[in-house]
């Protein structure tokens, strides 16, 4: 097992102002380490030149991608080129731009969308490119898997310890709840909220409720990060998820419970139900002694909690 301390080093998060960046920096304050960010004012990291520029001016030790186009199901099929190329340019840029100016250890995160859609359950990491993919995210998918051969490639050619995590469905503060981007678990906090100050009698759940997904809070990704920046390098993608599932017909009734809605979920199968299943084997991620611990009824009501606090900023 190999250790790489935190104390005393440079940690540069990419992506800070999103939900999964500002979930790290919340738990990489807790580490003695001097944490280094920069917004999209100073950093446009769609250009290589100026991330080059960056890095040599700050130095990080460890670098941790979490900067990225991100949407839901509807997001993905309306803006491919977005999804496709700023991905592609966000990673390499950071990738090879690290390289460059000598940092020896990255994180880059994927998602668990990257492996093919009729894979065998749950997922294992070997499961990579061993099928096709579910064309409703292929654009993001191809864009994080290049990423991911990416860092295998810097391994192997220089020896770099750059290593992947694959996070399954995350959700939690900061969440995208703008309704034509979101996910499943903001969109629908966002659309029961509404129907219950409206006193709306139904309220309209996306596909047929029939999918699994596998869902995790933002605070348990980032504490599994700070775990494999520390001790994991190998050239497998690591899962990270909670190991259980449920269907979307499920999901929205405990989303119903979490906001105090009474009325009625009424499936729309005019919209698409995307992938079937997508539940990930954590097994290498638990050998490492990782658990997750928000449990999902909890964790609902704590982000409807902190959306209902920050509606009126317009999330
Ligand atoms: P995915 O895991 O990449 O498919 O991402 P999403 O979180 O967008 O969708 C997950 C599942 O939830 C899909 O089957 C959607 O059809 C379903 N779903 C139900 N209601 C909603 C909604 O309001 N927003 C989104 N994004 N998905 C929804």
């Amino acid at each position: 097992m190999s250790s790489f301390p935190l104390a005393g080093r440079r940690v540069y998060v990419a992506g800070h102002r999103g939900m999964v960046g500002r979930a790290l920096v919340r738990r990489l304050e807790r580490e003695p380490c001097t944490l280094l960010t920069a917004t999209r004012a100073e950093l446009d990291l769609t250009r290589q030149a100026a991330v080059e520029a960056w890095m040599r001016a700050e130095r990080p030790d460890l670098v941790v991608i979490a900067a990225a186009e991100v949407g839901g199901i509807l997001a993905n099929a309306s803006r491919p080129v977005d999804f496709l190329e700023r991905n592609l340019l966000i990673e390499i840029n950071l990738i090879r731009a690290a390289a460059e100016t000598g940092v020896r250890r990255l994180l880059f995160l994927g998602s668990s969308c990257i492996y093919p859609r009729d894979c065998p359950q749950p997922i294992r990491e070997d499961a990579l490119l061993s099928g096709p993919l579910e064309p409703t995210n292929q654009w993001y998918a191809i864009a994080k898997i290049a990423g991911l051969k990416l860092c295998q490639a810097y391994r192997r050619q220089h020896g770099l310890a750059y290593v992947t995590a694959m996070p399954t469905n995350l959700y939690g503060p900061f969440d995208n709840f703008d309704p034509a981007g979101s996910h499943v678990v903001p969109g629908l906090l966002r659309r029961m909220h509404e129907a219950k100050l409206r006193g709306d009698a139904a309220v309209a759940i996306w596909g047929t409720g029939r999918p699994r997904r596998e869902l995790l809070h933002v605070d348990d990704l980032a504490d599994a990060c700070v775990l494999l920046l520390q001790r994991y390098d190998d050239e497998l993608p690591v899962n990270v998820g909670c190991g259980e599932d449920l269907t979307i017909a499920e999901l929205a009734a405990l989303v119903r419970a979490a906001v105090g809605f009474a009325g009625e979920l009424v499936f729309d199968p005019s919209k698409p139900d995307g992938t079937p299943r997508k539940l990930l084997d954590v097994s290498r991620l638990r050998a490492l002694g990782w658990r997750p611990r928000v449990p999902l009824e909890e964790g609902l009501r704590a982000t409807y909690a902190w959306f209902r606090e920050h509606a009126a900023d317009g999330v």
